[in-house]
């Protein structure tokens, strides 16, 4: 049996990133850069007032015969203009925060730390002397013309939109989205709106891995159910075959095994593999034509389970990112961990942020069939292969689905 790591791996090998596109601003959030990013111009632009005040030249600040110096106010500068002259010895503007700092001044003092003669002002006095620079942002001091700004390879969060629109990045180079294509496999699985008969369930895995790969940042179209016969495969994985990846659910038991590999043999090549792990033993991977397919058991738990492991790094290497999985934290199995294999063991969990460590409860009957276990899981706590036992108050690995709320 392989380990998950070497499962992994060899799945990994055989994915690369996708082809690189251009995409409208908004629409890239999530996404992948494909190109740095450099800076065309310096931002700011323009040397800029930090503040509302009036912008002068330092050496006119300072105290005069103990007194606070009085200017004469020239004119105003709003957020958008330019000055219409310069600030000459003696002199002051009006300033408003955003607006280019006239020729001359090299100092803006803040309306507060002054005295002026009401919103017209014609004079003004400076209550405390300012150094040059006081309240004045520089042309360039967030970001230099020239300036590698983003890294090929870096995830498009809401701050670095910010970014790429202060740059004037209409459209950005990104890594396209994978396109996944959702397979249900099962003589007696119904769809969703449909009622029960006798010996037959609804598709839930399908409807479950759509969310899944929606929520790792690819696009999922969802092809309905093969019927276990090899007609049936054969038909939906024709209609597979431009997507960037085939994701299977079920049909890849030893009872199935034969079917499907039937279909592989003749249409690509295909592992199936066992996986010392539980839930999710068997786990197919190979190429259909040139698509990847991941084939994931058919219990639901398991199927969820080993997305996570497999499915969701396989796209995000796809979509061009480098942290490929959920990060592990130590945990403290408070009540201690029965659940207990000789595979290893992915046991759903709820972990919190308590005195200052992680603490870890199990969600109930780990069961490969029993979905209510997902409930309330925001970790899978690993224990590890040989039947090891976590007893009450020790630790253990967690791999975190979700950041605990504090
Ligand atoms: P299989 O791997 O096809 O033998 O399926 C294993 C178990 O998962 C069986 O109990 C199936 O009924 C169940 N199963 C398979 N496909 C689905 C599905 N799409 N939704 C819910 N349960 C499924
Ligand atoms: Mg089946």
């Amino acid at each position: 049996m392989l380990s998950v790591e070497e499962a992994l791996e060899r799945i990994l090998s055989e994915i690369h990133p996708l082809s690189a596109i251009q995409v409208p601003l908004a629409e890239a959030v999530g996404l992948v850069l494909a190109e740095d990013v450099i800076a065309g111009e310096d931002m700011p632009p323009f040397a800029n007032s930090a503040m509302d005040g009036f912008a002068l030249r330092s050496q006119d600040s300072q105290p005069r015969d103990g007194q606070p110096p009085r200017l004469r106010v020239t004119g105003s500068v709003a957020a958008g203009y330019v000055a219409e002259h310069a600030v000459e010895a003696g002199t002051a503007m009006r300033i408003m925060t955003g607006a280019p700092v006239p020729p001359g001044a090299d100092a803006v003092i803040q309306i507060e730390l002054t005295n002026y003669d009401g919103p017209q002002s014609t004079w003004v006095e400076v209550l405390q002397a300012v150094a040059p620079g006081n309240n004045v942002r520089p042309a360039g001091e967030d970001m230099r013309s020239g300036q590698t700004i983003l890294r090929q390879g870096s995830e498009i969060g809401p701050w670095e939109i910010g970014i790429l629109a202060t740059l004037g990045k209409a459209m950005v180079p990104v890594i396209r989205k994978p396109r996944v294509a959702i397979l249900g496999t099962g003589d007696e699985v119904i769809e969703i709106d449909q009622p029960l008969a006798p010996g037959k369930i609804r598709n839930s895995n399908s409807y479950l891995l759509e969310a899944a790969v929606r929520h790792a940042g690819a696009q999922p179209i969802r092809l309905g159910v093969a019927r276990d016969t090899v007609e049936s495969l054969r038909e939906k994985f024709s209609q597979a075959m431009d997507s960037d990846l085939i994701l299977t659910s079920g049909g890849v038991s030893v009872g199935d095994f034969d079917l499907v590999k039937n279909i592989m043999a003749e249409q690509g090549e295909i592992n199936f593999w066992r996986i010392n792990m539980r839930p999710g033993k068997p786990v197919a991977f190979g190429h259909i034509g040139s698509t990847p397919l991941l084939g994931l058991p058919g219990n639901p738990v398991s199927a969820a389970v080993t997305f996570e492991l497999f499915g969701r790094p396989v796209l995000r290497k796809m979509a061009g990112h480098t942290r490929l999985s959920r990060p592990q934290v130590e945990v403290v199995a408070e009540d201690g961990i029965r659940e207990r294999a000789s595979r290893r063991h992915y046991v759903r969990a709820h972990v919190e942020w308590r005195d200052g460590r992680f603490v870890a409860h199990t969600t109930g009957k780990q069961g490969s069939n029993i979905m209510t276990s997902l409930l309330n899981a925001n970790a899978l706590v690993i224990v590890p292969e040989g039947g090891v036992e976590i007893k009450a108050g020790e630790t253990a690995q967690a791999l975190m689905l979700d950041w605990p709320e504090v």
